[in-house]
């Protein structure tokens, strides 16, 4: 197992823990609700937002009315003279009707849009925060692909909700509900006839409306699969290629994406039975009572105006229907992908920070470290212990090699040291502070690992090896690069260090990507030290440079190292020897050498005899 990425080497069901983020949890993962305390804060914008709304529904709302106005005296007064001046008065009041509803749309459009772009950057935000923070076991069983799908699709399917949906169906339910309320306030005998129509369409929506949001949510699953394969298999192109696997995972991404649409299309459909249900029915309904109202015109119970006015009624209030309609399909997407972000959210790291942490004591001569007592067994192997009766002290300045055959626990013990896991018995101390009671990123700080396939990030060679520190200067940068014998090559590059270094580090050598790794660590000044010694053989050259590099780095610190050359084995003040998480053997190389233990016969197997 190697121990190059730890955060990605669990294989575990998401025990619940205390919480280690910021963010609040929400309850049961359930639908939109899991949305108000991300809204929340900007209650006021959206507090604009309703009174423009508002105050364009008011203005379509008005329309009608002048239009009666316009029919009923602009066009039926005496002489023509003044009926030319009543019919500019009535063109003015519809003109001034218009612009209203421009600007308050357009107010109100802002507004909304704003707040949902708003609310969708925090919703990243807070998953990836949120997400970059768990223990090793959450990845394994999320994979990084479904994270990725989460962050970008299910909230693009929220954005389209908070900054477009609802609005619409906001103001198409005041819209509705006005024209409504116009029509019963005007025809309202035949009207409270046709609201009781209504009613009966309003139980066979909900119906259909449960089963698209389970097909929403199963969509965006379907969706979240692709994306699973694709990053899987982005991040290992060469080795694909090189098995020539490329039609076969073409298919594989393409029967997922299949899958993808077929789900969508299911979804669809009955958004569209939906749609297209409501539609009819509220269409029918209103058809029915203007029916009525043309007999009334015919019968002269009411004007020609007044039914003008109620056409234009009832075909705001359908079509704001049909918006209505459409958008609870968008709601209920939205909630199944609502569902998928607060799930994420809600899990638990179960490696959590103390209640009130302590701080690390310094000791005069350096670190030291004790591992007292271990018991650990990986929480997806529980029969299996991955370390037992495991003790071992290292006092300050010391250099320990850890040697073992393949599987023995080695990277185990730096997971328990960088605390990616809790031992199940014994406990880690720090100088002499268990660091379940130090903060993580005390313990963490006061830790500089280099891992075995060092880890290069898509930047420059300056800021790859800032990122051990930060705040360092560029002349800091610049002596950690010399200290670990990278300098030299890092200024050869075309653009020396802002040479950038391609994503994972493509355009460097293996033993120049440990060096810059290695002069991370340096620059970081960790007091301990934690080595994992790639097995990859380097020419003669690099891998003198790399040891060169490396003793630097061990140089008055700390350090324990997961030893795979002969020469590091040689150098370290004493070489743990481990098999089945158990200390077996402990010693110099001369003296183990000459006991003729395990550690003389891996010696004579193993170690690349280097440099
Ligand atoms: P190598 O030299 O091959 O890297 P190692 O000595 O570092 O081996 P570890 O990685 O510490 O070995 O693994 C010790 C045992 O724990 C092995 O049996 C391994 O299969 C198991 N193991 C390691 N990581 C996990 C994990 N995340 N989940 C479950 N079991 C694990």
């Amino acid at each position: 197992m190697p121990a190059s990425n730890p955060a990605l080497s669990a294989n575990a069901p998401l025990p619940a823990n205390k919480a280690t983020s910021d963010v609040k949890p929400t309850g049961k993962p359930r639908s939109l609700s899991g949305l108000a305390p991300f809204l929340r804060p900007y209650r006021w914008r959206i507090g604009a937002a309703l009174v423009f709304l508002t105050l364009a529904a008011l203005a379509t709302l008005a329309f009608p009315l002048a239009l009666r106005g316009l029919v009923d005296q602009g066009m039926v007064s005496g002489d023509p003279g003044s009926r030319l001046m009543a019919m500019r008065e009535h063109f003015l009041a519809l003109f001034g009707v218009g612009a209203a509803l421009g600007v308050f749309s357009a107010l109100r459009f802002y507004m909304v849009t704003w707040l949902g772009e708003r609310v969708t950057a925090d919703l990243r935000n807070a998953v990836y925060s949120h997400v970059i923070r768990q223990s090793p076991e959450f990845f394994e069983t999320t994979q990084t692909g479904e994270v990725l799908s989460r962050i970008t699709t299910d909230t693009t399917v929220v954005q389209t909700v908070v900054g477009s949906s609802f609005s619409m169906g906001l103001r198409s339910l005041v819209m509705g509900v006005g024209a409504m309320a116009m029509l019963v306030a005007t025809n309202p005998v035949v009207m409270l006839q046709v609201l009781g129509i209504l009613v009966l369409v309003v139980v066979p929506a909900v119906y259909f409306g449960r089963r698209v949001r389970k097909l929403s949510r199963a969509s965006q699953d379907r969706v979240a699969d692709t994306s699973a394969i694709a990053a899987e298999v982005l991040n290992s192109v060469p080795v694909v290629q090189s098995y020539t696997q490329e039609i076969g995972e073409a298919s594989r991404f393409a029967q997922a994406s299949e899958n993808a649409f077929e789900t969508a299309r299911k979804r669809t459909k009955m958004r569209a039975g939906l749609v297209a249900f409501i539609i009819t029915a509220t269409f029918a309904a209103l058809l029915w009572g203007l029916y009525i109202g043309t007999q009334a015109v015919m019968a002269g119970r009411i004007t020609a105006g007044h039914l003008g006015q109620s056409v234009v009624y009832a075909i705001l209030m359908v079509s704001s229907v049909a918006v209505l309609a459409e958008v609870y399909g968008d709601v209920l997407r939205a909630a199944g992908a609502t569902e998928r972000l607060m799930e994420l959210l809600a899990s638990r790291s179960p490696v959590a920070d103390p209640a009130q942490p302590l701080p690390l004591p310094q000791l005069a001569g350096g670190t030291a470290l004790r591992l007292q007592n271990l018991q650990f067994n990986y929480p997806s192997r529980p029969q299996q212990a991955a370390l037992q009766d495991f003790h071992l002290d290292i006092a300050p300045g010391e250099t320990v090699a850890l040697v073992g055959p393949s599987g023995a626990g080695k990277s185990t013990v730096f997971q328990l040291l960088l605390r990616f896991y809790d031992a199940q018995q014994g406990q880690v101390l720090l100088n002499g502070v268990n660091t379940q009671q130090l903060s993580l990123h005390d313990l963490r700080a006061s830790i500089g690992l280099v891992p075995q396939d060092s880890v290069i990030f898509s930047s420059s060679a300056l800021e790859n090896i800032r990122y051990g520190r930060p705040d360092a200067t560029d002349e800091q940068v610049m002596a950690a690069a010399k200290a670990a014998f990278a300098d030299e090559f890092i200024r050869a590059l075309p653009e020396g260090y802002q040479t950038f270094l391609g994503e994972r580090g493509v355009r460097l050598s293996g033993g120049q990507r440990q060096r810059i790794s290695i002069a991370r660590a340096m620059l970081k000044n960790p007091p301990l030290l934690l080595l994992d010694e790639a097995t990859s053989a380097l020419d003669a050259e690099s891998e003198r440079m790399v040891q060169a590099a490396l003793e630097a780095a061990m140089q008055d610190r700390t350090t324990l190292v997961i030893a795979h050359r002969l020469a590091t084995v040689q150098r370290a003040d004493r070489i743990v020897v481990l098999e089945h998480g158990r200390i077996v053997e402990q010693g110099t190389h001369a003296e183990l050498t000459a006991k003729g233990g395990l550690y003389a016969r891996l010696a004579a197997l193993q170690f690349d005899a280097g440099y």
